[in-house]
């Protein structure tokens, strides 16, 4: 009970709550910030990952401390007709290390853990309990929200993960950050593979597919199955986790806002700040926490319409991944999905990692449209337009 008084206050400790406070301790440490979020620990129990070229050199001492796991080898991709090796790094992070950051560099009383909000306006946060967090700014990064429902369309990326412990060396020196060459069920699929270690494996079973149902044991069984394929004798799963993330071809950008109370800021996925395609928000999470940690003025007002302005621009600029979203989702057969990304991964590596930081050209978009598309750009077309696709298009390859 009773009233705390802060700067500004941060509505879920998640992945971009976090990043926003840390940004903001490392850039305005004028500025008290309380990060409150709902579960026991900031982050959750995660392990999030991305190409080391996704991150600005500006803003790569942001997220440095929070590395856990780094290759430097590049990584490998595995289709039917198609295998490659590219040069890029790849990283990790995890929660744990997240949860480290934010509790050295903000002071005590400002991190709140098991602390759900109950209710949000533009002048502070109601806690279940009664208390009352008042904030000159208020940031609602409580992750996915009921205002998602019915507003984005498309599809699932849906998977498994574990943290395989084995008996004898696996022998990898670098990430598969997709195997596409394992059978295909329920749309696109591949298996992700990240060596953590000499005799530890996180690996993932992934599926591009038209709904969110998730078949956690079957997903288990085909990740018991791919390790038993590579003579990997399994002795202990240390970790699992399961996601069902949206992969968007379209939807209404100002309904997705409608609902929040207004002069609150919204960040992170709640903002819809991910990437259409690969569904990955780091990326964003870092960039959106630099650009509220750099803007002048840091009322509510200027908060929360700079991150309006900011989500706005960044849906715009997602248009050629929705496009390809289109493409994967309602172009090609499920089966067929892999040649989509079996083309895609032909392609010049630097387009491949502007791709993946959310930063094509418009250069990268014509090289990626053009010449002879595995399946008809025609359907996408339609798709992105909203106008279904009829079942002879849907058919006929
Ligand atoms: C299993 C999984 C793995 C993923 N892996 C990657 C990856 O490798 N790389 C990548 O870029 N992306 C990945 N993603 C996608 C995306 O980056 C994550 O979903 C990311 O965590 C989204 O960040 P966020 O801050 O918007 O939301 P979240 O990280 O979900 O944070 C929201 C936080 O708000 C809290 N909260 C919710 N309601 C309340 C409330 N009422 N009061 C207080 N707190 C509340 C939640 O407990 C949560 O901690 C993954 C997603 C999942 C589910």
């Amino acid at each position: 009970m009773g009233t705390q008084q802060f700067d500004i206050a941060i509505a879920g400790g998640g992945l971009s709550g976090a990043m926003i406070a840390l940004a903001l301790r490392a850039r305005r440490p004028d500025v008290s910030v309380a990060l409150v979020e709902g579960g026991p620990a900031i982050g959750g129990h995660h392990v999030w990952s991305f190409f080391a070229t996704d991150i600005a050199p500006a803003d790569r001492p942001l997220v440095e401390p929070l590395i856990a796991a780094r290759w430097d080898a590049g990584y490998e991709v595995a289709f039917p007709e198609y295998r490659r090796t590219l040069p890029t790094s790849y990283r990790s992070i995890t929660s744990e290390r997240l949860a480290q950051a934010v509790d050295a560099a903000l002071p005590d009383g400002a991190v709140m853990t098991g602390a759900p909000v109950a209710a949000l306006d533009a002048a502070g946060l109601d806690l279940k309990g009664g208390t009352r967090i008042a904030a000159r700014a208020v940031i609602d990064a409580r992750g996915i929200g009921p205002s998602h429902m019915g507003v984005l369309k498309g599809g699932w990326q849906k998977f498994t993960g574990q943290m395989l412990e084995l008996a004898q060396p696996h022998g990898l020196t670098r990430p598969v950050v997709m195997d596409a060459s394992v059978e295909q069920h329920d749309g696109y699929r591949f298996v992700y593979v990240l060596p953590f270690g000499p005799t530890t494996l996180f690996v993932e079973d992934t599926y591009y597919a038209d709904a969110p149902a998730l078949d956690r044991d079957a997903m288990a069984g085909r990740i018991a199955d791919y390790a038993a394929a590579h003579g990997w004798q399994v002795t202990d799963i240390s970790r699992e986790e399961t996601g069902v993330l949206p992969v968007v071809t379209g939807g209404d950008f100002d309904a997705l806002w409608r609902g929040h109370p207004p002069g609150v800021a919204l960040a992170g996925v709640r903002a819809g700040l991910f990437q259409p395609l690969t569904s990955y928000s780091l990326p964003d999470a870092v960039r959106f926490a630099a650009h509220i940690a750099a803007l002048p003025d840091l009322d509510g007002t200027a908060i929360a319409a700079a991150s309006r302005a900011y989500a706005q621009e960044h849906w715009r600029g997602g248009r050629f991944y929705r496009l390809l979203a289109a493409l994967l989702f309602s172009a090609a057969q499920p089966g067929e999905r892999y040649r989509v990304l079996q083309r895609f991964y032909r392609l010049d590596e630097g387009l491949i990692e502007r791709f993946y930081a959310g930063g094509s050209t418009p250069a990268d978009m014509a090289r990626v449209l053009a010449g002879r598309p595995p399946v008809p750009l025609t359907k996408a077309a339609m798709v992105l337009a909203g106008v279904s696709v009829p079942p002879f298009l849907k058919d006929n390859r």
